[in-house]
């Protein structure tokens, strides 16, 4: 099923929204916003909430109360989708691309996400083991 090619995001039924997600769990790490220029810069560093060992929000449904600045994609502006990284699947289909082919609705498999290098697990930081957290800036390399 190919339902992604057919519709467009704000056309999706909730459980096709959320397949749509990859896991890979980059949303999940701290931004910095340079005021001045706007960029955005991704740390290694995660949301107290996030589960470094699944990739995954620990409370999910309840997120947005317990992180007030969790982003809630559904409800963010398209222009604003450059703060999600570039294989962010949602940003992909928004800017008129296809799903790669790691995507577990291609795969098959979730675990293809991790398997081609694209999820955070191996190298994200607790947020409790953080000072500072400017000093963990991260460049992806894709
Ligand atoms: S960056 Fe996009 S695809 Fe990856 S976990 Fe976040 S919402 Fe899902
Ligand atoms: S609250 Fe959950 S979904 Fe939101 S950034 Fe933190 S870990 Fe990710």
């Amino acid at each position: 099923m190919t339902f992604w090619r057919q519709k467009k995001l704000n056309e999706l039924s909730h459980d096709e929204w959320e397949s749509i997600c990859d896991g890979c769990g980059k949303c999940c790490l701290h931004k910095i916003e340079d005021e001045d220029t706007g960029v955005i810069y991704y740390t290694s560093v995660a949301c107290r909430l996030f589960d470094i060992t699944t990739c995954r929000c620990k409370d999910y449904q309840r997120r947005i109360d317990k992180v007030p600045d969790c982003v809630n994609i559904k409800k963010l502006a398209t222009s604003r989708f450059k703060w999600l990284p570039s294989t962010c699947a949602y940003r992909l289909l928004e800017e008129g691309n296809d799903l790669p082919l790691w995507h577990p609705l291609v795969s098959g498999r979730a675990s293809s996400v991790a398997e081609a290098g694209v999820g955070v697990a191996s190298f994200a930081v607790p947020e409790s083991q953080v000072r500072h957290v400017e000093e963990h800036i991260i460049q992806w390399l894709e």
